[in-house]
Formats: structure tokens, C-alpha cells, sequence
């Protein structure tokens, strides 16, 4: 996990990389800041994948294919012609996050603390019995963003489908830290290995979940720290 700014600082992280189809969808974005995190995520998950394979990040061409739509250029990302390299990213306003690695891989990332959630968006995604814990916390709001950002994962590590993300039960998992501050918490749900992260500097919180165990890589800062955003 890496803000879209620490990306952009990083000397491997050049915009030329993308490929014309990314370009592409860059460039529709209306808001620059929305192309930015577009960008970055993009640039971060061929370092991610660059590291894991042990090859520059221009080694790595990004493509995606959606199993809904049967079209490419968007949806699940892998890396052309490599087999032994799985690839997942994402991104929020500001913050981003990918991981790659030898077996299929999910992850999301959401903005801490965000927007209360209306009751009929719970029942779409959350079970009766994680509905139960999430209305016996002090936090349910945080609960809630814990699991839709596993559940989100596990959408797209192909376990499960928004349509069906409320059959899912996870209320199994460890709950969500005390406190607001910064966590790594490691657990497992089926066959898969879930690492969840929670970023206090960064403001955002996201899971990763994959069949063989998730290792935190050093992450991606510019050479030169930030000031702000
Ligand atoms: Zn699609």
C-alpha cells in the first residue's frame, strides 16, 4: 500500500510504462487526481510484479480481461506471457495497493473512516451473522469496511462475485483492531491466506488474500519524503 504521490516519486515508477490501453483509460478520467490513482496503481502492481519475478518494471506488460463482459482492457490484470506471476491492484482516492505473486491474488484498498453505510447496502453484503457482530460493535462502520475490503479480495481472487458476496461468511476472521492505528493482522478463510492491513498515515485500510502465505514487501517511498500529499 502506497499513496498515488509516493508512487509517482518513485524513480522506476515512469508514466511511459503503461501500455496505449491504459493510456487510453487514463485519459477518460474527469478528474486528475482520479488518473493519478489510476496511474499509480498501475505503475505500483508492475513493481510488485517486477519484484516478484526478479526482472525490471519494464520487463512487465500489464493487460486485463473481464470474465463478465469477455472483453479486454479492463477487469482481472495479469502480466502477458508470464504464467508464474499472479497480479491484483487497486485504488482509492489517494491511496493505492497491489500485490503479485505465484498463486491468484486479491486485494482492495479503502479510505479509513469513510462515509456512513446505509442499512440496505449492509444486508447486500454482509451475512446474518456478521450483520450481528457489525450491530454489537462500537464500530460498525469499521467492521463494515473490514469486511468489504476482504470480500472485495475475494471477488477478485474469483472465490466469490459482488452478486454473491453477502453468502460469504467472515465474521470467523479476527475483528477489527482497537483503536484506529496502524495493524497488520494475518488469518485464513478456506484455502486461502488473508493479510489485513490497516494504514493510520496513509488513512486507508486494505486486504490481501491469496492460497499461499501473503508477505509484506518493503514498501514503495520516494527517495525524498513527502510534505503533504
Ligand atoms: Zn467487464
Amino acid at each position: 500500500m502506497s499513496t498515488t504521490a509516493e508512487v509517482l516519486h518513485h524513480p522506476a515508477a515512469r508514466e511511459s510504462l503503461l501500455t496505449p490501453v491504459e493510456r487510453r483509460r487514463a485519459a477518460r478520467f474527469r478528474h486528475e487526481a482520479s488518473r493519478l490513482d489510476f496511474v499509480a496503481a498501475h505503475l505500483l502492481v508492475r513493481l510488485c510484479a517486477a519484484r516478484s519475478l526478479g526482472v525490471a518494471a519494464h520487463d512487465i506488460e500489464l493487460a486485463q480481461y473481464c470474465d463478465e463482459c469477455r472483453e479486454h482492457g479492463h477487469g482481472r490484470p495479469y502480466v502477458t506471457g508470464r504464467h508464474d506471476v499472479q497480479v491484483s491492484l487497486s485504488h482509492t482516492r489517494g491511496v493505492v495497493a497491489a500485490a503479485a505473486g505465484p498463486a491468484a491474488v486479491g486485494i482492495d484498498v479503502e479510505l479509513l473512516g469513510r462515509r456512513s453505510v446505509a442499512p440496505s447496502v449492509l444486508e447486500q453484503v454482509l451475512t446474518q451473522r456478521e450483520l450481528g457482530v457489525s450491530g454489537r460493535s462500537r464500530d460498525p462502520q469499521g467492521v463494515f469496511m473490514r469486511q468489504w475490503v476482504r470480500k472485495e479480495a475475494l471477488v477478485k481472487v474469483g472465490r466469490t462475485s459482488r452478486a454473491t458476496m453477502r453468502e460469504v461468511d467472515l465474521s470467523g476472521l479476527p475483528p477489527v483492531p482497537a483503536g484506529s492505528g496502524t495493524s497488520v493482522q494475518r488469518s485464513r478463510f478456506e484455502k486461502f491466506h488473508v493479510l489485513d492491513l490497516a494504514d493510520k498515515r496513509r488513512g486507508a485500510l486494505a486486504s490481501v488474500v491469496c492460497a499461499v502465505p501473503v508477505l509484506l514487501t518493503g514498501e514503495v517511498r520516494p527517495p525524498v519524503p513527502l510534505r503533504g500529499r
